[in-house]
């Protein structure tokens, strides 16, 4: 009977050991499963904050995200950029966004809980990323939104857009209207001044009047329809390289030939002297030949009107260079582009002498835009130095896409 006890309780025992045993087994393999739940958990979180981090720093836009205390918990690359690198995250807002601009509207969206969008224009030098040598203004696009509509006290995202780009666009197409309603209406004015003089004080039957009145309506016509083909042309030209273009090889000898036959009479009424400084055989351009007649015609034709008096040499030229492109000139020894103008030659309807004396109609200021629009479509540059009286020099850089140099 005692030994039966003895034996139960010893197997009892190694029962509780056993039991006790595999308890500890479990635990430590529940423990085990518990540690690899909670690092792959780990890994998972650091993985979609990687991603999130990758996705917000993918972003253009400076994206933040402030708290309902004011706090910055993630701010993007691009936030970064914008307030100076500096560390964004776990920073009030007011310490981050010194620009009233930029802070005003992602406060007022902080406090009111609603959506604020406001546009926002900057003089370069206080703009976040300006320089202060750079003028002129940028323009930004803030948007601030609560982060949760139902909870719109409960924090916000802040997105701000660089616009600058599309503003300076948006600022030359409206100074281009500015300008040609400005172009077009003098004509228009003075024409419409002598039909009254005709009309109104029976002028009309004096034909010496009459004749010499229609004549300068018939100048200022003329201007009026050169001023409005310049602007389509233009227009052409930047409605989009490969729709404006007709690109076929052509040989640039003779499409200065053409423009120097065209331009014969004023050659001639003013003794000018035209040098050619070409290769033999002549390089082959591949592009557009009605842009590049029209690219020598105006640069000839301005050294001609620029000069009208005295003798003057207008050299046209061309070489290859050591890195395969070519370059084109056009110069002269004439009166020259002053140092403070020189800048500004290529812009639109841009004229160094504002008014023509001697009663002649004066240019569009057209002409070298169309210039530097037609080059810059065959992936051409041009640049213009002058050193007035000695040598006022066009010069344009083709790459080798757009010719074939004599060489080849
Ligand atoms: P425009 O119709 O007045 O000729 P452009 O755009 O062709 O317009 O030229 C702009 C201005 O640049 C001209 O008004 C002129 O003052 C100046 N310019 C251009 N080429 C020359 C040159 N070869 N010599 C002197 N001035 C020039």
């Amino acid at each position: 009977m005692l030994l039966a006890l003895i034996i139960a309780c010893l197997l009892l025992g190694f029962a509780v050991v056993l039991l006790s045993v595999t308890l500890r087994n479990l635990r430590t393999e529940h423990a085990e499963t518990l540690r690899d739940i909670k690092h792959a958990h780990e890994k998972e979180t650091e993985a979609a904050r990687f991603e999130r981090d990758r996705i917000l720093n993918a972003l253009g836009d400076a994206f933040l995200l402030i708290d309902a205390k004011g706090i910055i918990t993630i701010g993007n690359i691009a936030a970064r950029r914008l307030f100076d690198g500096r560390k964004l995250r776990q920073r009030p807002l007011d310490e981050i966004i010194l620009e009233s601009r930029f802070a005003t509207p992602i406060r007022e969206a902080l406090q009111t809980g609603t959506h604020v969008i406001r546009k926002v224009l900057l003089p370069h030098q206080a703009s976040p990323e300006g320089g202060s040598n750079q003028r002129g203004e940028t323009a930004w696009l803030v948007d601030a939104a609560p982060l949760d509509r139902d909870h719109p006290h409960e924090g916000i995202r802040v997105l701000i857009r660089d616009q600058t780009a599309e503003y300076q666009v948006e600022q030359v197409r409206q100074d281009f209207v500015a300008n040609a309603s400005h172009e077009l209406r003098t004509p228009l004015a003075i024409i419409n001044g002598y039909i009254e003089n005709l009309l109104d004080d029976d002028l009309i039957e004096e034909t010496e009047h009459a004749r010499r009145f229609l004549g300068t309506m018939r100048k200022h016509g003329d201007r009026l329809a050169r001023i409005v083909e310049d602007m389509l042309v233009i227009s052409r030209l930047e409605s989009g390289e490969d729709v404006a273009l007709n690109p076929e090889p052509f040989a640039l000898s003779g499409c200065i030939a053409d423009v120097t036959e065209r331009l014969e009479p004023i050659i001639q009424q003013q003794k000018a002297t035209i040098v050619l400084n070409l290769p033999d055989p002549s390089p082959t351009i591949q592009g557009d030949r009605f842009y590049w007649t029209q690219v020598f015609f105006n640069l000839v034709e301005n050294a001609l009107k620029q000069n009208p008096t005295g003798p003057l040499r207008v050299e046209i030229g061309c070489e290859s260079t050591a890195q395969g492109n070519l370059r084109l000139w056009v110069s002269d020894d004439g009166i020259g582009i002053p140092a403070n103008d020189l800048p500004f030659v290529f812009h639109r309807f841009f004229r160094v002498q504002k008014h023509h004396s001697q009663g002649s109609v004066k240019g569009t200021g057209l002409g070298l835009s169309i210039v530097k629009r037609a080059v810059e479509a065959h992936r051409g540059t041009i640049r213009a130095t002058s050193t007035p009286g000695q040598e006022t020099r066009f010069e344009v850089n083709l790459p080798p896409e757009a010719h074939q140099s004599a060489q080849a």
